[in-house]
């Protein structure tokens, strides 16, 4: 195998154990450096609270379904359905009223939507009978909804509610809470209480977007572009994985 498949091999293999939290415990993170690696993501990011997804979210209805619909999904992807699902489906009395069959057939093309159909007609019909057709404005509400756990929550606080009660805990942002340094596990409640604890409370919606926007663009899980991040000196596995191999 040549040298560069091996490092890249070896980088990867290193990756798989460091991202699935199985390493030695870590000095915890001193705040200041949490919010100076921040600062330098946001100025590469200055858009990232702009994804075509969230301008799409009209309503906190509309942001509801569309944050259900997005998970293990592209943005793309979401927004090719959202016409044909909200021009037939307007509001929560007429989705929770839906045939699966017909929501299925204008979602098929997303990833689980046999799931999703039903996770957003149960999350209608709710919102329609138990909340007057009104989406929640608390955090103990939304999680009564179908589909919505406490990612999807944060999200809709944050987005459609303006409210910064926590952290949304996504793919991206496990990986690299973890990668960075911010958090030691791979449990996301864990990781949201420890992001909590790092940055002030003004930060925590935009901070996930952040994240997502550096895990899309530069940390990819399989092939992270270290080469090209602008907080390659800051970042634990950088220093701990990707540093010792190259050399
Ligand atoms: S240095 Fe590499 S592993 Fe660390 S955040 Fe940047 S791309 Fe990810």
């Amino acid at each position: 195998m040549a040298r560069g498949s091996r490092v890249a091999w070896s980088i990867l293999e290193r990756l798989g154990r460091f991202d699935g939290g199985s390493n030695p415990p870590y000095p915890i993170m001193q705040r200041r450096d949490a919010v100076r690696i921040y600062a330098l993501l946001s100025k590469e990011y200055p858009d990232s609270r702009d994804s075509p997804v969230k301008l799409a979210c009209g309503t906190p209805f509309e942001t509801v379904i569309l944050t259900i619909l997005s998970a293990q999904t592209t943005d793309r992807a979401v927004l090719k359905v959202r016409g044909p699902l909200f021009s037939r489906y307007p509001d929560a009395t007429s989705l929770g009223a839906a045939e699966i069959t017909a929501v299925e057939e204008i979602i098929h093309s997303l990833g689980y939507y046999h799931a999703k159909a039903r996770h957003i007609i149960d999350a209608a019909r709710m919102i329609a009978t138990e909340y007057g057709g009104a989406v929640p404005d608390t955090m103990e509400g939304l999680l009564t909804i179908p589909g919505v756990g406490r990612k999807t929550a944060n999200i809709v606080m944050y987005h459609a509610h303006g409210q910064n009660l926590g952290i949304a805990v996504d793919t991206h942002v496990r990986r690299l809470a973890q990668r960075i340094g911010f958090s030691d596990t791979d449990n996301v409640s864990v990781i949201e209480k420890d992001l909590m604890a790092l940055f002030p409370e003004r930060d925590w919606g935009e901070l996930t977007d952040v994240l997502i926007a550096h895990g899309r663009t530069i940390c990819d899980a399989k092939k992270p572009r270290c080469g090209i991040c602008p907080i390659t000196a800051d970042c634990r596995c950088y220093r701990t994985v990707v540093k010792p191999v190259m050399n």
